[in-house]
């Protein structure tokens, strides 16, 4: 099965309007590579989509955001497993481009970078509703996590719903809910 995740907030640290904009500001979450880890050596692909408008305010570079991503890919082998594909959008929401979520272009960029027919049945995990507002267009089923925005999302879903959402206080109860489910 293929899991798309959100980065900030999902995988590692991330407080509503920050941006994060030094390698040594990426800080995991607890658990949280070693929840991907699993998934991966369970044979399941693992992708990460991640809106980065930072890199279009010049608060940090496409270079700067590969060395987090290089550390993250590191983290997550040195666990034994391995992320397959890492879409971000730079670009700023005033651009007006398909790939900031809540389009859905990094998630079409990951199904064509795995070469997949549809993301019919995919997992969308999320900690914004603007993840999972891009998930439901996309045909994925729908993880919203507490950590990051998760709580203030959770808030938000019960004024306006968005189908069905499974909730989980981290990935890695999202990891075991999936482990479970498949074993
Ligand atoms: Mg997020
Ligand atoms: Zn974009």
């Amino acid at each position: 099965m293929l899991i798309i995740l959100d980065r900030d907030g999902v995988i590692n640290a991330y407080e509503d309007g920050d941006y994060i904009c030094r390698p040594e500001d990426w800080i995991p979450l607890p658990g949280s590579i070693e929840a991907i880890a699993r998934l991966s050596r369970a044979g399941h692909k693992v992708a990460v989509a991640t809106n980065q408008s930072g890199v279009g305010r010049g608060f940090y570079t496409e270079q700067t955001l590969a060395v987090m991503h290089d550390r993250l890919r590191e983290l997550v082998q040195r666990s034994g497993g391995q992320i397959d594909h890492v879409a971000w959008c730079p670009h700023l929401p005033s651009e007006g481009c398909d790939c900031r979520k809540p389009g859905t272009g990094l998630l079409v960029q990951i199904r064509d970078a795995l070469a997949l027919d549809t993301l019919d049945g995919s997992w969308l995990v999320g900690d914004s509703r603007t993840d999972l507002e891009a998930g439901q267009k996309a045909g994925c089923q729908l993880a919203l996590v507490r950590t990051g925005n998760g709580r203030n999302t959770e808030e938000g879903l019960k004024m306006a719903p968005l189908g069905t959402v499974d909730v989980f206080n981290s990935l890695s109860e999202f990891a075991n809910a999936i482990l479970q489910r498949t074993d």
